[in-house]
C-alpha cells in the first residue's frame, strides 16, 4: 500500500491543485512587489501590476528571474522579510561561479522539512528508520535539509555529514543505518570501500538510498544498488527554491513529483522563454509561492528536463519532472555537437565500465579534443598494452556511435581519478584557461 505523508494535498485533484497554486501565486506575487526592490523594479518595467495576476496563465506576464540577478543582489538583496524574521541562512554550493545566498524564516523551515520528509515516506520510511546522512552539512543545504525532514517524520537521524569513509562505513554498520542520503558519487564510492573492506553490503540493514544534488544515470542507479544492495531513489532541488526536496521519486521511479503546493513548474524554450509543451525537453523555472524569506518568482535554473501530467500509478497527482539531463552550463560544445557528461556516463555504464571517469575537454589551434578517462575495472583489468590498446579503440567507437563523436579514450589505472565526497566533477575544461588569457 502506497504511503503519503500529506495524501490531502499529495494526491489532491487538478483543479484542487490549481485553485491552491492560484491563491498562493497571488499572494507571493504581492508580497514580493511590496517588499523585493528589483521585483516591484521589473515589475513596473514590464507594466504589470500585482492585481493583473489573476490566474495561473498569468504568471507568464511576470518577469523572469536569473542566478545574475542573485548575483547582483548579494548577499541580501532579495530578502523580502527583516533580517530578525530569517532563522537560517544558507548558500549555493557554488558549482558554477559567484555563490549565492538564501534566507529562511521558520515557516520556511518548516516547509522545507515536510517536502524532505514526503520524499522520505515515498521511498517506505517510517520513524522507525535510521537515516544517516552524508550530504555534507553547512552552508549547503543538503545535509541540513534531508536532517530536517527525517527529523520531522520522527526517524533516528544521524548526522554524519560527508568525508571519512571508513567512518561512514563503520557507523552504517554499527548504528544500524536503514536509509542513506548522499550525493550519488558518495555512494558510489561508500559501495567501492565496502567492497574492499570486505564488508557484505547484504549483510547490512540499509535498504534505501536518497541521492541528489547532481545529475546521474540510470545505469548508474543500478550500479549503486548492486553495490550497496539498497533501493535508489532521486531527490532533485536547488538551494535557490530551498534545497533538496523540490522534487521526489515515488515507488515507480518514472520521475520526479514536483511539491506544487509549494512550487510552480513551468519548462521553457532557453532561447525564446516560450513554454514548451508536456514531454518537449526544455529548461526549468521555479516560482515558489510560500517561501516568505527568499521567495523567487520564475528562476531560471538552468537545468534541462521534461515534465508529464500523466497519472502516476503511485497515485500522487502532482506533476513530474525528469531526471535533469544537466545543466545549460555543462553542457559541452565539441566540435558543434552538443554533449552532457551523463551522457558519456550512460554510454561506460551500458558497457560495463567503472563509473569512476573524467571528461577532459581542450582545444589546439581550432579544434576542440575530448578525452575521457575511465578506471579499469575488476572484469576488464589489463597491463599488457595491446589489450588495453585494443579496448580503448573499441570503446571509441562506442562513443562515435552513440554520441556521434569520437573522443579519444584513455583506461587508467584503478583508483587514479579523484573521488569526491560532495558532487564529483565530471569535466575538467582546459579551453576555458586559453579564453581567460
Ligand atoms: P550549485 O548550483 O552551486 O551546485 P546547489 O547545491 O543549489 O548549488 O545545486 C543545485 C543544482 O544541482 C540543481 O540546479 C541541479 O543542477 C543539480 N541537481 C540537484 N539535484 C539533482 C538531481 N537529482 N539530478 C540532477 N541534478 C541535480
Ligand atoms: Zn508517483
Amino acid at each position: 500500500m502506497e504511503r503519503y505523508y500529506n495524501p490531502e494535498v499529495e494526491t489532491a485533484s487538478r483543479e484542487e491543485l490549481d485553485r491552491i497554486q492560484t491563491e498562493r501565486l497571488i499572494e507571493q506575487v504581492n508580497h514580493v512587489y511590496n517588499n523585493v526592490p528589483l521585483y516591484r523594479q521589473r515589475m513596473d518595467e514590464a507594466g504589470v501590476k500585482p492585481e493583473d495576476i489573476k490566474c495561473l496563465d498569468d504568471i507568464r506576464k511576470l518577469p523572469f528571474t536569473s542566478k545574475q540577478d542573485l548575483r547582483d543582489t548579494y548577499p541580501y538583496g532579495m530578502f523580502a522579510v527583516p533580517m530578525k524574521d530569517v532563522t537560517r541562512i544558507h548558500a549555493s554550493s557554488g558549482t558554477t561561479g559567484k555563490q549565492i545566498v538564501v534566507g529562511y524564516t521558520d515557516g520556511d523551515l518548516d516547509i522545507w522539512d515536510t517536502c524532505c520528509a514526503r520524499q522520505l515516506v515515498a521511498t517506505g520510511a517510517t520513524s522507525e528508520d535510521k537515516v544517516h546522512v552524508s550530504y555534507g552539512y553547512g552552508l549547503f543545504t543538503g545535509g541540513l535539509g534531508l536532517h530536517g525532514g527525517s527529523q520531522k517524520l520522527g526517524c533516528t537521524t544521524i548526522p554524519v555529514s560527508s568525508g571519512n569513509t571508513a567512518r561512514q562505513l563503520t557507523i552504517m554498520q554499527d548504528f544500524g543505518s536503514t536509509i542513506l542520503g548522499a550525493t550519488p558519487s558518495y555512494a558510489m564510492y561508500l559501495g567501492e570501500s565496502a567492497a574492499k573492506a570486505g564488508i557484505d553490503t547484504s549483510k547490512l540493514p540499509l535498504k534505501v538510498g536518497i541521492f541528489g544534488a547532481e545529475p546521474w544515470t540510470e545505469e548508474m542507479r543500478q550500479s549503486i544498488e548492486k553495490s550497496l544492495n539498497i533501493k535508489a531513489y532521486d531527490i532533485y532541488g536547488l538551494t535557490e527554491i530551498c534545497g533538496p526536496g523540490v522534487a521526489y521519486e515515488c515507488s515507480q521511479q518514472k520521475g520526479m513529483h514536483v511539491n506544487e503546493d509549494h512550487f510552480i513548474i513551468e519548462i521553457i524554450n532557453p532561447e525564446t522563454g516560450e513554454p514548451v509543451p508536456d514531454g518537449t525537453k526544455g529548461e526549468i523555472v521555479f516560482s515558489s509561492i510560500t517561501k516568505k524569506a527568499f521567495p523567487l518568482l520564475r528562476f531560471r535554473t538552468k537545468d534541462i528536463g521534461v515534465i508529464t501530467h500523466e497519472k502516476c500509478a503511485c497515485g500522487r497527482t502532482f506533476v513530474r519532472m525528469s531526471k535533469p539531463l544537466g545543466r545549460v552550463d555543462d553542457m559541452l560544445i565539441v566540435r558543434g555537437v552538443n554533449l552532457f557528461p551523463s551522457q558519456i556516463e550512460a554510454v561506460l555504464l551500458q558497457e560495463n565500465q567503472s563509473p569512476n571517469y573524467q571528461i577532459i575537454v581542450d582545444r589546439s589551434g581550432s579544434l576542440d579534443s575530448i578525452e575521457v578517462d575511465i578506471e579499469m575495472n575488476e572484469d576488464n583489468f589489463s597491463d599488457k598494452p595491446s589489450d588495453i590498446i585494443g579496448m580503448e579503440k573499441a570503446l571509441e567507437n562506442k562513443f562515435k556511435s552513440a554520441l556521434g563523436i569520437k573522443p579519444k579514450v584513455k583506461l587508467v589505472s584503478p583508483d587514479t581519478i579523484p573521488r569526491s565526497e560532495g558532487k564529483a566533477v565530471r569535466v575538467v575544461d582546459k579551453r576555458h584557461v586559453y579564453e581567460n588569457k
